[in-house]
């Protein structure tokens, strides 16, 4: 008899569910082994991991290695490195009132853990939180996304090469498996993907009780101040919107320059555009480094927000290009953008850069301010008052300074957003503590206490009151 996917899930859950006890006991060998086996696995499966994400959409083989393996590499070596220590209890000093107690944080696994990941760099979003769990010793049900149904695929195969399902298991599946999923209840969901779904996620994590960690995404805008090494930051900002199609949760959405560098800036662009995916004068769509639009449901979108902003006013300043039976679209600029254009309300995840010009901080200030807080904020500038003073006057998940997307690889810098970018963190610590409950232990040695206890003669009283007044 054929077993229905809902089932084995909830066949999974109970074996997970018995294996939590033996999980949590396991020791730091028994997990640094488990992460072991995956770094080995999937430096020796490199090829397929290719072609997975070459058929899914078209991800440049350099871009896989930089963005997906790399990423996933370094976070196993840093668990491996320190999480002998982070297991170990963490000793904490003792208040005056609790002389002669003895207190700990003892980090304990949350459980059963429920990681559901996106498209975009689908290896690297499942395996990072996946390694981080681990870590923590949980059990695991992992979620890849239907949209990368070849990376998908080669997940749940190695997954099931290396795995006990009673560990972790992976179930391939769309928005109906996520919301059977969903529905049981698990200790901990780590999500990454849309805010509009991260609402639904936490609705259903709240019948629970369930914590949750939502790395989701949003507008993330760059701003180029009137003092800037223009060559560099061109580059960067192309390298940071262009790659892996825009499709990047932390990419420049948009762009504020200063009228001073306006032009300098339009121009500067065309030539890196030109520099990364045209050097050979072959044409960009020949290019081999440019990744596509992942499907055409997310091309139709993006060509909307494109065509709404032309019929508005948007003049494109370059590309604009499009070919529907690939799913490609040309790295486009955009200028004389309005906010209230479509593309300004929605965070675009795709190769179009609206730009807009200012004249003081203020403005930009005032703009950010009335917006949702964005995963990440770029400054380009080599002006420190000017640096300084947009970071003191923006709240963002993240903020760089003359770079784009690097914070991503930095294990001990914390990656999440705020509020609608985000809920919780991850990366090195951060992410072994995002799926960890931080116990608190407490050892009494003394009965010193007794002498507060009822009744509350006036002796008591007296000390009582005087532990107010020196405490
Ligand atoms: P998505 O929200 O559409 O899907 C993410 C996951 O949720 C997928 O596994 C999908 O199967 C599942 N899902 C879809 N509909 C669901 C539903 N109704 N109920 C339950 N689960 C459902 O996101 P996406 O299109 O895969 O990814 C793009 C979004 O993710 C962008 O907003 C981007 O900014 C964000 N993102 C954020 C990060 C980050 O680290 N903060 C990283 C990558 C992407």
């Amino acid at each position: 008899m054929n077993q229905s996917i809902e089932e084995r899930i909830q066949e999974v859950l109970f074996l997970q569910k018995s294996s939590l006890l033996r999980l949590k006991n396991s020791s730091a060998n028994e997990r640094i082994e488990k992460l072991q086996k995956l770094q080995n696995y999937m430096l020796s499966h490199q090829q397929e991991l290719f072609d997975a994400l070459y058929q899914d959409f078209r991800k440049p083989t350099s871009e896989v290695i930089l963005a997906e393996l790399l990423g996933v590499k370094r976070e196993i070596d840093h668990m491996i490195k320190h999480i002998r220590s982070w297991m170990k209890p963490q000793k904490v000093t003792t208040p005056l009132l609790l002389l002669g107690t003895q207190g700990h944080i003892q980090y304990e696994p949350k459980g059963l853990c429920l990681i559901i990941a996106p498209w975009n760099y689908p290896f690297n979003l499942a395996i990072n939180p996946l390694v981080h769990a681990i870590a923590a010793g949980n059990a695991i049900m992992l979620k890849p996304s239907e949209l990368s149904e070849h990376t998908s695929s080669y997940i749940k195969k190695m997954i099931t090469a290396l795995y006990d399902p009673s560990d972790v298991f992976c179930v391939e599946g769309d928005a109906q498996v996520s919301t059977f999923l969903l529905a049981q209840k698990f200790d901990h969901i780590f999500f990454t993907g849309s805010p509009a779904i991260g609402k639904i996620v936490m609705a259903a994590a709240a019948k629970h009780l369930t914590s949750v960690t939502l790395e989701l995404g949003g507008k993330s805008p760059a701003i180029i101040g009137p003092s800037v090494d223009m060559d560099s930051s061109v580059q960067k900002i192309a390298w940071g919107k262009y790659l892996n199609n825009g499709q990047t949760c932390i990419a420049p959405d948009y762009v504020f320059v200063h009228e001073k560098v306006h032009f300098q800036f339009l121009a500067g662009l065309e030539n890196a555009i030109n520099s990364f995916y045209n050097a050979d004068s072959k044409g960009i769509e020949n290019s081999g480094d440019y990744a596509r639009i992942v499907n055409r449901r997310h091309f139709d979108r993006v060509v909307r927000l494109l065509d709404d902003a032309k019929e508005k006013g948007a003049k494109v300043i370059f590309g604009g290009e499009l070919n529907p039976e690939t799913n490609y679209i040309s790295p486009t600029v955009l200028s004389q953008c309005t906010f209230d254009m479509a593309i300004m309300q929605e965070e675009i995840f795709g190769p179009i850069l609206p730009v807009f010009t200012y004249r003081s901080e203020e403005e930009v200030i005032d703009y950010l301010s009335r917006e949702e807080k964005p995963l990440a904020l770029y400054v380009f500038s080599e002006d420190k008052v000017f640096t300084d003073f947009i970071l003191k006057n923006t709240s963002s998940g993240s903020s760089v300074v003359n770079d784009c997307l690097i914070q991503f690889g930095h294990s001990s810098l914390p990656f999440g957003g705020v509020n609608n970018s985000g809920i919780g963190k991850s990366g090195g610590k951060f992410g072994f503590e995002e799926f960890s409950h931080f116990k608190a232990v407490l050892v009494q040695k003394t009965n010193f206490l007794r002498y507060f206890y009822p009744p509350y003669t006036l002796r008591t009283k007296w000390l009582i009151e005087q532990v107010l007044k020196w405490f």
